[in-house]
């Protein structure tokens, strides 16, 4: 079974088995869900224990677990495309990010000099690539040797990590 079961209130005719607890479901309203019937109650995501019937009119469903739309993005959907190899990046996968951009952490280095950063490392983004320090300020001193006026707009764009 995959992603995106539709569920919907059905008004109770003759009762169900509730396909979470068991029992016959007496309620007016019973949710259908997974071929299944349940409980309002019983409906929950097994992750945040959200009561799914309150949460948007579409439960996720993956190897066994009943998830709600949060919590399935956060497992199995995914964070975006890494800015630096352009793959997908899993939903539950570390990631860097720096202005905007998310990285996988193996991308996450001087895009020159292939440097890895440490935490409290500066690096710099210029056209959109992480450059070392180092690198950074050799870009920064050739642009000004080539282009006397376009140094103003290299900006330092430094982040700490
Ligand atoms: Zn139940
Ligand atoms: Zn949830
Ligand atoms: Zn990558
Ligand atoms: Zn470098």
């Amino acid at each position: 079974m995959d992603a995106n079961t539709e569920y919907r209130k059905t008004a109770g005719l003759a009762p169900q088995e509730c396909g979470g607890c068991g029992k016959f479901i007496t309620d007016r309203y019973l949710l259908q869900a997974l071929d299944l019937y349940w409980h309002e109650d019983c409906l929950k995501c097994g992750c945040c224990d959200c009561r799914l019937s309150e949460n948007g009119s579409t439960l996720y469903t993956r190897a066994n677990l009943v998830l709600c739309r949060r919590d399935y993005l956060r497992l199995f959907g995914t964070t975006g495309y890494c800015a630096a190899c352009g793959k997908v990046i899993p939903a539950f996968e570390m990631v860097m990010k720096a202005k905007g951009n998310v990285y996988h952490l193996e991308c996450f280095a001087c895009q020159n000099c292939n440097h890895r950063f440490c935490v409290g490392d500066k690096f710099y983004l210029c056209d959109n690539k992480i450059l070392c320090e180092y690198d950074y300020e050799e870009r920064l001193l050739m642009a000004s040797l080539e282009f006397p006026n376009k140094r103003a707009s290299l900006q330092q764009q430094q982040v700490n990590i």
